[in-house]
């Protein structure tokens, strides 16, 4: 098995180091991607960024078949170039591609903060972040697997944050037909799979997305820390497949079928 979301210390928000990475990898008999945080243009300057060069430096003398060197790519309208162009100027094994900041009339807002609630229902917010999540993965074609399709879930101010497919099926219909014409993957995020009310709502896009064609996933515990690495993964495993989709992970940008 592979966990394939791992955050360390060039990410802003997590100060586990390699190291720790590599003996929970272990501990756990599962090979590990790393996938710090990039989100090109955020709101405060300097955060969530980090120099590729020096995580290449630092990290490459640690690569082999079970840790492997990728990255989160924070996507949004006004740095799909930028994102591009570092995308191939640097032999990633994987590229996630996430939305954690959204587009509202003009201004930008992180899902985490409180403001872009503010003066929107729920149905406002959600159509306006899967809107975005739409346009995103139309323009930014250069990800392997579009992250935590819930990540809102885990922010949003509501009594029950859950994405409820049959609420939205238009514009998650459509999000997942671009992954599929793209031949993308789509993560299956075990950051909320602790609530067993929450998988069983998630399990309805997945499956919709095996109905549309879709064929493969990727499994990450989104880990911060290292008593998180590897956090459900077998059970998203099984997830996968209940949905009848295949788990992989990437080597070198490519897809491979765990077994
Ligand atoms: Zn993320
Ligand atoms: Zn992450």
């Amino acid at each position: 098995m592979f966990d394939c979301h791992i955050h360390t210390n060039f990410s802003t928000d997590s100060s586990m180091n390699i190291e720790e990475v590599i003996k929970a990898s272990r501990n756990n008999n599962i090979g590990a991607i790393i996938t710090d945080h990039l989100d090109i243009n955020y709101m405060i300057p300097g955060k969530f960024i980090f120099n590729v060069d020096d995580y290449f430096k630092k990290y490459s003398s640690y690569r082999n078949e079970k840790l492997l060197l990728g990255i989160e790519m924070g996507m949004r309208p006004d740095c799909i170039e930028e994102n591009r162009e570092i995308s191939k100027k640097y032999n990633f094994d994987f590229i996630l591609g996430s939305v954690h900041v959204v587009e509202s009339n003009g201004s930008y807002y992180d899902i985490y903060g409180n403001d872009f609630y503010e003066g929107k229902n729920k149905k406002e917010v959600y159509e306006a972040y899967l809107k975005c999540m739409l346009q995103c993965v139309r323009e930014h074609d250069y990800i392997d697997s579009l992250s935590h399709i819930d990540y809102i879930c885990r922010y949003a101010p509501y009594s029950d944050s859950n994405i409820y497919y049959d609420e939205y099926n238009e514009l998650i219909d459509e999000i997942l037909k671009e992954l599929i014409l793209r031949e993308k993957a789509i993560e299956i995020n075990t950051r909320r799979f602790e609530d067993k009310k929450a998988v069983a709502i998630l399990k309805k896009i997945y499956k919709r997305f095996n109905e549309l064609g879709g064929k493969i996933v990727t499994i990450g515990s989104d880990a911060h820390r290292s008593e998180n690495v590897g956090n459900n993964i077998h059970i998203a495993k099984e997830f996968a497949e209940e949905c009848g989709l295949k788990a992989v992970y990437f080597k070198e940008r490519k897809p491979i079928v765990l077994e």
